[in-house]
């Protein structure tokens, strides 16, 4: 990762580079945000990154940073009839 990737939140620890604002927008994130936007260097973003998923607080407290409304969870219902299911073809 490029140095200038990360910038220093305390004497120890750090961040990506544009997360750490009000309105935060990582300078590793590719595209228009509210549009469509991709991490350009997924495969080796921080075990921070990897902590984050869809809907839950950071993700949310992003996106309301940006004016979009927050996703909600919701329970997929487990399937109830796949072990005696038969294919027809
Ligand atoms: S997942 Fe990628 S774009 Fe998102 S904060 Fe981490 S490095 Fe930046």
């Amino acid at each position: 990762m490029p140095e200038h990737y990360t910038e220093p939140v305390t004497a120890v620890y750090s961040c990506m580079a544009g997360t750490n604002q009000p309105s935060p927008r990582c300078i590793a994130l590719e595209g228009e945000i509210g549009r469509q936007v991709s991490c350009g260097m997924y495969a080796a973003r921080s075990s921070s990154c990897k902590e984050v998923q869809i809907a839950d607080a950071q993700c949310n407290k992003a996106r309301v940073a940006h004016n979009m409304i927050p996703f909600v969870q919701i329970e997929a219902p487990e399937p109830v009839n796949d072990d005696d299911f038969d294919q027809v073809c």
